[in-house]
């Protein structure tokens, strides 16, 4: 249980951080340099203002000067980031795959809300979010004495990029090179927990995507053109098998 409580509150002060690298990284700017301030009146903020959730919740999402509304993407971002990363400790435990395993989670949140608004995915956060995690599964790998999983994330991750090279290359433009990138990432972690969750993450992304997408093409009558933004689906249809791939798999074995 400790790890639990740990991680969400890891998860609440990342979340936080999360809400700088979502803002400042598509503009380009840096993330540690200048200190944040209110978007409107240029309030400084101090270090009561920046108690995640607390803070959002006693100044109602508004600047304490200005009374501004800041939006939900504080709360958002803080809430989700700590429910990935408990649910991440609550399933891995005390070892080495639960930091892995919370750095995918922030990398994904942050990539998820990016695409959402932006439709990109930055590949600074696809690319940092792997140098940061690869060596921990690594050592993860190590530590548990089964150095052949560092060969499984390897395989993990060529297989999702082969498949996502392949969807890339049939789809003609409709599917981003971000999505391309961030396919062995995810399959990466996935093949280190089994090879198989590689192409089984990716196809519950797509599964996802579909249903969502037909769903909007139902409600708002949107074109069939209509760009979905694909980044919330892979990044779903991943935690999806980190948590519930090898029930899955179990279901298709028992076939
Ligand atoms: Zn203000």
């Amino acid at each position: 249980m400790t790890v639990v409580l740990i991680a969400a509150v890891a998860g609440l002060l990342i979340g936080s951080f999360l809400t700088v690298v979502v803002d400042r990284v598509p503009r380009g700017a840096s993330i540690v340099q200048p200190g944040s301030a209110c978007g409107n009146c240029g309030l400084r903020l101090g270090p009561l203002d920046l108690v995640p959730v607390f803070s959002w919740l006693a100044l109602r999402g508004k600047c304490r000067q200005c009374h501004t509304s800041i939006g939900v993407e504080p709360l958002v971002l803080e809430v989700s980031t700590a429910a990935l990363f408990s649910l991440s400790a609550w399933h891995f435990g005390w070892s080495w795959r639960t930091p892995a395993f919370c750095v995918l989670m922030a990398g994904l949140v942050a990539l998820t809300w990016i695409d959402l608004r932006t439709k990109r995915l930055p590949r600074e956060i696809t690319y940092t979010t792997a140098a940061i995690g690869a060596p921990l599964l690594c050592i993860a790998a190590l530590v548990e004495g089964e150095p052949k999983r560092i060969w499984m994330m390897l395989l993990g991750a060529a297989i999702a990029l082969a498949i996502m090279a392949l969807i890339y290359w049939a789809s003609r433009g409709g599917m981003g090179d971000g999505d391309v990138r961030l396919a062995p990432l995810l399959g990466g972690y996935l093949g280190f927990l089994n090879p198989g969750f590689a192409p089984v993450g990716l196809f519950f992304g797509f599964v996802l995507g579909a249903v969502v997408g037909l769903a909007l093409i139902a409600v708002k009558r949107a074109g069939r053109r209509t760009a979905l933004p694909f980044g919330p689906f892979l990044a779903a249809g991943a935690v999806l098998a980190v948590f519930a791939g090898q029930w899955y798999v179990d279901l298709l074995l028992a076939r």
